[in-house]
């Protein structure tokens, strides 16, 4: 069985629908995927650790890495900038290693344009009521935040046509195992003797 270069897979979706739950869970089973850790200009929160869940850097030093062409994609998102480091991305799927990404919807969109031949993974709400729910329950937004996050979400809801799989988090395992199925799939599209 020959596989040469990796698979780049884009979990995205709107704020608030989990993707970072699923992406957590997912990575306490799947430890064939290599998770491309981002840049980002927000404040460590509390738990965080540098090289792990991000690399924390300053607006400056994001601006200098966008300005040499260092990172794949990057968006801003409430007040900071978030975005994938070029390299390791490359190098890692040169190497025959699988790259799992989990970014917002405009920077996926990015990716789509230089990696067509990417995996795209839209998470969805159940319902828009339900994401509304989920956003409230955080208890971190202000009614007016509640409504833009809410418009925003309608607004990337929309885009949704531009993925290839949809997987709706009802249930953080169903997702997660949806997901799974979606990386053996695509591994057997390319599986040639
Ligand atoms: P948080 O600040 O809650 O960790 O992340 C905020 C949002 O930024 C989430 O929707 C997350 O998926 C997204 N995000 C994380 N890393 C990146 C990245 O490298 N690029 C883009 N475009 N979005 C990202």
């Amino acid at each position: 069985m020959i596989e040469e270069k990796g698979i780049l897979f884009v979990l995205s979706g709107p704020s608030g629908v989990g993707k970072g739950t699923v992406r957590k869970a997912l990575f306490e089973k799947d430890t064939a995927l290599q998770y491309s850790i981002s840049m980002t200009t927000r404040a460590m929160r509390e738990g965080e650790e540098e090289g792990v869940d991000y690399f924390y850097r300053s607006k400056e030093d994001f601006e200098k890495m966008i300005e040499d062409n260092q990172l794949l994609e990057h968006a801003q998102y409430v007040g900071n900038y978030y975005g994938t480091p070029r390299t390791y991305v490359e190098e890692t799927l040169d190497k025959g290693n699988d790259v799992f990404l989990e970014i917002e919807v405009q920077g996926a969109l990015q990716v789509k344009k230089n990696f067509p031949e990417g995996v795209f993974i839209f998470l969805s709400p159940p319902s828009l009521e339900e994401l509304k729910n989920r956003i409230v329950s955080r208890g971190t937004e202000t009614e007016t935040l509640v409504m833009n996050r809410l418009k925003a979400a309608k607004d990337e809801i929309e885009l949704m046509d531009n993925y290839d799989y949809v997987v709706v988090n009802d249930q953080v395992d169903r997702a997660v195992e949806k997901v799974q199925a979606i990386v053996k799939s695509e591994h057997c599209k390319k599986e040639r003797v």
